[in-house]
């Protein structure tokens, strides 16, 4: 049996319209999607739990992807039940008696107690079909359950003996009422299992269907549920969504394979009989996070002095993986965010022909040199407000810009090509059939990726998902980067500095710097000279951060204590780059949290950043590994360069050529401000000449605005 890639599970209601704020008695929704939980999904109306499910399954359809989908309430009902109503045992037919009786709406107004009423009516005496809310209303749905006979058919079926349930479906008020979330759910199912790929489990063939329906049972994982501090029914689905996605492969086969004979009729609760192994596997913590790194993920190549550039990234790229666990948030909130999955399209853009144009429409285009002449029928299309009727061939219709096409019209003229009177137009051809429209899906077909996992989503991309039918997307959650500055000469921006003391520069830009690539910059001060101090601040920020940052400290010399207390960890890697400006990298992890250990130097800090630090980040957040673009341009100044490492210089773009600061010194501050970007000079030896080209890196490529 091929794997489910996500499960669902669904906790059905059969109650009123919930509130806005996310409460119990509403419909939650469960998701585990390639092993990793995703935030439940609060549904306020049955209707909108159903545009939910039935945009999932077309959506996991389009993407070629297999889903488990649970739902808490009977498929079936005990043997005898339904042949009485329907004249056949088929469950399936009895579901589309329901869906052709039930009514509900957007309030969650439904006729449930009516149809109740019409199924006991098929019964002799009271029942089957019990419990109400006033004792006065609907006389043929009996308020008690005393004196049923449950003689055609028993009051519990085969599969909640075996599941130890001692709810009834035939119960329609006071908890539970399981027998109403079954007369408002099946109506529903009726409709899912008409989509591509559905199949019910275990009335139809499933071991090949993109899309299986079972019947679930939270109380098998009561134990873990009532541990959790959750709202009640999101902890149920998710936590039955864990436990169901965490079993082995051959364990859940095992789960669905197991029903007996009166599951054809009755319906079964899958993972009935197996209660103790799922609360297992629903208490076991999940993937929620990826696997951490590898200890030796730093390690350089031995024996090579001074690494070139290249190979430093070559390795970085190589080694560095997503760290960061996954969330869905709302579309207008992702600006800026990562993609944590391909973005299929929900539907076509424009999803309808339309035109592209004020004018007027007709078909078949004129191919027709000269003027043509064609009367207008009445009405029009506009944008949002069709043109209900067709349009017949030889006539032409009002079109406004934006508007569906309207039957029988595939092309559009132009206002400012015709003329018109009352009741017709006249225009000069020839023009060609399509002229002035846009087809449907001519943007975007429904199924194709819109945008693929690791995107950093832009404003355009937002425009396109939404376009594309989503209103939430699934990103990775916000790497969280601590920074620190070590030294006992570093004093606060803006406090009393005294003899030998400088203000802390590296942390603003630092901090700044990681809010600008979309990370959230977590301050973690100074640290003084001091192994003790610093142990503890690093401690803090492993567990308050993905990545560590610090600067200063990283060399080999006696108040180098970050490289010290890297080495007493046995992390430490010396990162010594064939670098301009650099000076030796310490990097390391620090209790599974990946450190940079910067120079102190701020151009060397801000350089090593970007060259080393960023992409590194990028791919730990899960946008993969990103180079900057760069140009050439024409150099407007001179310089002869030694062999053995790449330099970067401070520079910036006037009228097309690139100039560079005045001074390379790697304590001026003022020319990383003064630049724009970075010259990038190769690791060979060059002679750069007035105007030789040279490749120009501008601070927007390094995401650094
Ligand atoms: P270190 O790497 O600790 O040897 O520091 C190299 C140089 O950078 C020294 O001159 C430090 O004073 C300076 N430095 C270290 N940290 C900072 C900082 N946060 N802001 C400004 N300068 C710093
Ligand atoms: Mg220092």
């Amino acid at each position: 049996m091929k794997r489910f890639d996500s499960v669902v599970i669904v906790d059905w209601s059969a109650g009123k319209r919930a509130p806005k704020r996310p409460s119990k008695d509403a419909i939650w929704i469960g998701i585990v999607r390639d092993g990793v939980e995703e935030e439940p999904v609060y549904c306020r109306s049955r209707i909108d739990a159903e545009a939910w499910l039935t945009a999932f399954i077309d959506a996991e359809r389009h993407a070629g992807r297999r889903a488990l989908i649970g739902f808490d309430f009977p498929f079936g009902y005990p043997a005898g039940f339904v042949s009485r109503v329907t004249g056949s045992n088929d469950p399936l037919v009895f579901w589309d008696w329901l869906a052709a009786r039930i009514s509900d709406d957007d309030a969650s107004e439904n006729n449930r107690f009516d149809v109740a009423e019409k199924l006991n009516a098929f019964f002799d005496g009271p029942g089957p079909f019990w419990g109400k809310p006033v004792e006065s209303r609907w006389p043929d749905v009996p308020y008690r359950k005393a004196g049923i006979p449950f003689d055609v058919c028993a009051e519990r079926r085969e599969a909640d003996m075996r599941a130890k349930a001692s709810s009834s479906c035939f119960q329609l008020f006071f908890n539970p009422t399981v027998g109403s979330q079954a007369l408002m759910g099946l109506p529903m199912l009726s409709r899912l299992r008409r989509r591509d790929g559905v199949k019910v489990w275990p009335f139809e063939d499933w071991s090949d269907a993109g899309c299986v329906l079972v019947e679930i049972w939270p109380g098998l994982i009561e134990a873990a549920v009532k541990a959790e501090e959750d709202i009640r029914d999101r902890a149920q689905v998710r936590l039955l969504a864990r436990a169901l996605a965490g079993v082995l492969p051959d364990r859940l086969n095992a789960m669905l394979m197991d029903f007996d004979a009166s599951a054809a009729e009755e319906a079964w609760i899958l993972g009935a009989g197996f209660a103790s192994e799922l609360t297992k596997a629903a208490t076991r913590s999940t993937a929620l996070t990826p696997p951490p790194l590898r200890n030796d993920c730093f390690a350089l190549p031995a024996g090579v002095d001074w690494t070139p550039v290249d190979d430093a990234l070559a390795l970085l790229r190589d080694r560095m993986t997503p760290v960061v666990g996954q969330e869905n948030v709302p579309l207008m909130q992702a600006a800026g965010r990562v993609l944590a999955r391909d973005l299929i399209a929900l539907r076509s853009n424009p999803p309808h022909a339309n035109t592209a144009v004020d004018g007027y429409g007709f078909s078949g285009g004129a191919n027709r040199d000269g003027p043509q002449v064609l009367p207008l029928v009445a009405g029009r299309a506009a944008a949002g407000a069709p043109f209900e009727g067709v349009v017949p061939s030889g006539s032409a219709v009002r079109v406004l810009t934006g508007a569906d096409l309207p039957n029988g019209v595939d092309t559009v003229v132009l206002d400012e090509d015709v003329r018109v009177d009352a009741d017709q137009i006249a225009f000069h051809g020839p023009l060609k059939p399509g002229a002035n429209t846009r087809k449907a899906g001519e943007d975007v077909v429904e199924g194709d990726t819109a945008l693929a996992k690791g995107r950093v989503l832009t404003p355009a991309d937002l425009a396109l998902a939404a376009a594309v039918g989503h209103g939430e997307l699934p990103v990775f959650k916000r790497l969280r980067v601590a920074v620190l500055s070590t030294g006992d000469e570093i004093v606060e921006p803006g406090a009393v500095a005294g003899a030998g003391q400088i203000f802390d520069a590296n942390r603003p830009m630092l901090l700044s710097l990681c809010a600008g690539f979309g990370f959230e910059p977590v301050d973690m001060g100074r640290a003084p000279d001091d192994r003790d101090v610093l142990r503890a601040m690093l401690d803090d920020a492993s567990g308050r951060a993905d990545v560590i940052l610090t600067s200063g400290g990283a060399s080999a010399g006696d108040e180098d204590h970050m490289s010290a207390l890297l080495q007493e960890r046995g992390a430490m890697q010396e990162w010594r780059i064939a670098l301009k400006p650099g000076r030796p990298l310490a990097l390391g992890l620090w209790q599974g949290k990946p450190v940079f250990g910067l120079p102190g130097n701020p151009v060397a800090a801000l350089v090593c950043s970007l060259v080393f630090a960023r992409p590194a980040m990028g791919a730990l957040a899960g946008a993969g590994w990103q180079t900057p673009q760069g140009f050439d341009v024409p150099a407007a100044f001179e310089k002869t360069k030694k062999p053995g490492r790449r330099e970067y210089l401070r520079a910036r773009l006037r009228d097309g050529r690139a100039e560079v600061f005045k001074s390379e010194g790697s304590g001026r501050i003022s020319g990383l401000s003064w630049a724009d970007g970075l010259v990038e000079l190769p690791d060979g030896a060059v002679q750069v000449r007035l105007g030789d080209p040279v490749r120009y890196i501008p601070y927007g490529s390094f995401a650094m605005g």
